[in-house]
C-alpha cells in the first residue's frame, strides 16, 4: 500500500524536475548566465589558485624567497598549534561569490564544486601526510561540505568539535576582538578520538585565522599530534 502511494509521487517529482531543467536551465551562481552547470566554466576559469610560492607554515603567498627560507615574517616569531595551513585561492571575485552563495543563500548544490577545489589543494599539499581523520568548525554548511570532501579524499569525517558558546558574527571585528569572540567557544566531544591523531581541519575562509587557531589549540590540548589546516580561500591581506 505504501509503495503504491509513494512510487507515482516520486515519478511525478522526477518528471517535474526534468521539465524544470528543460524550461528553466540552471543559472550560473556567479554571473547568472543560463547553462548546464551551477557555476559556468568562464567563472571557474577566473579563479586563480595560490601557487607554491607560499610560507611553508601558514601558506601565506610570498613575493620572493630569501635564501631558501620559505617562512613569512609573521611565522618567524610565532609558534602556532597547527602544523601547516594551505588555501585553494584568495578570497575575492568569483570564489567570494561562490562561498557566499553556498554559505548564506544555502545553495548546497555548490558543495561538489567547492569540495573539488579543496580536494585539489589537499592532493597538492597533503597527500603524502598520514592524516587520521577530518574535522571542521561546527556548522551545517561546513559539515555538508566535509562529508562531500571526505568521499573524494577518502579520509573519514569525525565531527568531533562542539560549539559551546554563542559567537557573534566575526565580520567587521579586528584580530583581538575575533580572538576574544571565539575564546572558549568550542570543545572536543571525545578526547580519546583525537589523542595522538593527525587531523585535517577544514574551514571556508581564513581571515585572521583566529577560529582555526582556537580549535587547533583545543585539539592539541586533547592530545592531537599534527593539525593540518585546509581552507577554500584566504583573505586578500591575511
Ligand atoms: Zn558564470
Ligand atoms: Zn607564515
Amino acid at each position: 500500500m505504501i509503495l503504491i502511494q509513494k512510487t507515482p509521487q516520486k515519478v511525478n517529482q522526477n518528471f517535474i524536475n526534468i521539465l524544470k531543467d528543460i524550461l528553466i536551465p540552471p543559472l550560473c551562481a556567479v554571473c547568472g548566465k543560463a547553462g548546464s552547470e551551477l557555476v559556468c566554466r568562464q567563472c571557474i576559469s577566473k579563479i586563480n589558485e595560490i601557487g607554491d610560492l607560499v610560507c611553508d607554515y601558514c601558506g601565506r603567498p610570498l613575493s620572493r624567497i630569501d635564501s631558501g627560507n620559505k617562512m613569512c615574517s609573521f611565522c618567524k616569531n610565532e609558534d602556532f598549534n597547527f602544523y601547516r595551513h594551505r588555501s585553494f585561492t584568495v578570497y575575492e571575485g568569483e570564489i567570494k561569490k561562490i562561498i557566499r552563495k553556498y554559505k548564506y543563500n544555502k545553495i548546497y548544490g555548490l558543495k561538489e564544486i567547492i569540495a573539488g577545489f579543496l580536494e585539489r589543494t589537499y592532493f597538492i599539499n597533503y597527500k603524502h601526510e598520514e592524516i587520521d581523520y577530518m574535522d571542521t568548525v561546527p556548522g551545517e554548511h561546513m559539515e555538508i561540505l566535509c562529508r562531500s570532501l571526505s568521499g573524494l579524499i577518502k579520509i573519514p569525517f569525525a565531527g568531533n568539535i562542539l560549539s559551546i558558546k554563542k559567537i557573534i558574527k566575526q565580520q567587521g571585528l579586528d584580530y583581538t576582538q575575533r580572538k576574544n569572540n571565539i575564546k572558549e567557544a568550542f570543545k572536543v566531544k571525545n578526547c580519546v578520538l583525537s589523542y595522538g591523531k593527525n587531523i585535517l581541519l577544514v574551514d571556508d575562509v581564513w581571515t585572521t585565522g583566529s577560529t582555526l587557531m582556537e580549535i587547533s589549540g583545543i585539539l592539541k590540548r586533547a592530545g592531537a599530534d599534527k593539525i593540518y589546516l585546509l581552507t577554500i580561500a584566504r583573505g586578500k591581506d591575511s
